[in-house]
């Protein structure tokens, strides 16, 4: 097909996965970032996971047995600070409508279908690239301390193989024999499901990696510390974009902003994502350091190695777009954490980070088509957008070179994604 100039707005996984797809393809990508390199914001420093088994939405009927308990205490897995924000009723009433078994059911195959398009993608881009990242092809393992969650995952395992994934349950003894630095926990592990099609690796290390790769083989362009000011329209098109005072005009503009995609609202277009804050710390490596990459389901924390480094993350606040690091919501993670693992290097010096995860409510990404016919998302990933970068980049760049995607998008784009 003849090659199309494209402006990529915004340069976390999204935006830069998205850059490597349409120019190894031939188009001509520019790719505009207000920070001074890529992944500065949400794709800083995640949990590291590439979990493609782990497509259970937040909106279940489970978690509105757990959300009166949980919304408003202190050292809960998901943090609610009410506020007047109609965006942030609007999000939670559809979130709530999302909770219903049928809802949660249809929106884990769509998120599935994705992950596992997104697993087969990423083994082609990490051939063609060669980038390294701390990459980890050793599953996830995900432990349990109650029956009752261990019989869910057990039961979710069951649902999610009809869709190709595989998880095996291991007894305790086999936890401990996978992965020997639990053996020093304190906590009364019961077993856990070893997700095998899983990985993980530093999603920023990727994203900066990928961004030079982008540049040096395929001619993308980068503005760095370029803030978008303006999406300008004309008829049912976006005819320029204005940022760092200047004015940037393609044949085709990708909105991959993240939280921030809310600036699409200047234009008519309102996005049902809501900025879900997470926090994450990493610490130096030691003997007790896990080699396999876990989720804590009780305290819904995961761990990752990262080379030399243990990244562990966790926390859902809504809170609007403060991104401001509270101490006392890293706390209960280094509590939790260290319940788990109370020989992990805590003395170190560690960094402490905290960003808005773009969350949609049924937990979904929104991709491609929007109203306006040169106007495509690459949003909403929430807290998968490591895991669903390469798929959603794919999928996307078939439908703005305008032929049918891989895979069906069907609850993965903006029909219905407010409901
Ligand atoms: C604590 C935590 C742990 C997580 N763990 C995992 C995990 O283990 N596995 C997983 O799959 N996912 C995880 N996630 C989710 C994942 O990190 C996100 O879904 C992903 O980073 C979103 O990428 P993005 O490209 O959409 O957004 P971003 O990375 O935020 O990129 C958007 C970019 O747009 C830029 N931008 C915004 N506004 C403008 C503007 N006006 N002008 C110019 N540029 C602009 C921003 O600066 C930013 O660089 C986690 C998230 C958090 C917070």
């Amino acid at each position: 097909m003849a090659s199309m100039r494209v402006l990529v707005m915004g340069s976390g996984l999204l935006g830069v996965v998205t850059a490597y797809v349409l120019a190894s393809r031939g188009h001509s990508v520019t790719v505009i970032e207000r920070k001074s390199e890529s992944a500065a914001e949400t794709s800083f420093a995640n949990g590291g996971q590439l979990s493609y088994s782990h497509a259970e939405p937040w909106a279940n009927p489970h978690m509105l047995g757990k959300l009166p308990a949980w919304l408003f205490r202190a050292d809960s897995p998901l943090i609610f600070r009410p506020r007047l924000d109609l965006d942030m009723i609007r999000w939670g009433i559809a979130f709530l409508r999302n909770c219903t078994a049928a809802r949660a059911a249809e929106n884990c195959a769509n998120t599935l279908r994705l992950a596992l398009y997104s697993r087969e993608k990423m083994a082609v881009l990490m051939r063609e690239t060669g980038i390294a990242f701390d990459y980890a092809e050793k599953g996830i393992l995900h432990i349990f301390d109650h029956e009752e969650s261990f019989r869910h995952a057990r039961m979710q395992a069951a649902f999610q193989a009809r869709f190709g994934c595989e998880e095996t349950p291991l007894s305790r003894d086999e936890v401990l024999a996978l992965e020997p630095a639990l053996a020093a926990t304190g906590r009364h592990l019961i077993g856990g499901m070893l997700a095998t099609l899983d990985a993980s690796g530093d999603a920023r290390t990727f994203c900066i990696r990928l961004a030079e790769w982008c540049e040096r083989k395929l001619g993308v362009t980068f503005h760095y510390r370029t803030a978008i000011d303006a999406v300008r329209r004309s008829g049912g098109r976006v005819d320029a974009v204005v940022a760092g005072g200047r004015t940037f005009t393609a044949d085709a503009y990708v909105a991959a902003l993240g939280s921030y995609t809310s600036l699409l609202k200047s234009i008519g277009l309102r996005l049902p994502i809501y900025p879900m804050k997470g926090y994450s710390i990493t610490l130096p490596a030691n003997d007790a350091t896990p080699h396999i990459s876990l989720t804590d389901g009780s305290y819904k924390i995961v761990f990752s190695r990262l080379g030399d480094r243990l990244r562990i993350a966790g926390t859902a606040e809504f809170a609007g777009h403060d991104a401001r690091i509270m101490p006392k919501r890293i706390a209960p993670i280094i509590a939790a954490a260290k319940t788990l693992l109370p020989l992990a290097a805590w003395d170190a010096p560690r960094e402490e980070w905290a960003c808005l995860r773009p969350s949609t409510p049924r937990g979904t990404p929104t991709l491609g088509r929007t109203p306006y016919a040169n106007l495509f998302l690459n949003t909403g990933h929430g807290t998968l957008g490591w895991t669903l970068a390469a798929g959603s980049a794919f999928a996307v760049a078939d439908v703005i070179e305008g032929h049918a995607p891989e895979i069906d998008l069907s609850g993965l784009t903006l029909k219905g994604a407010a409901s």
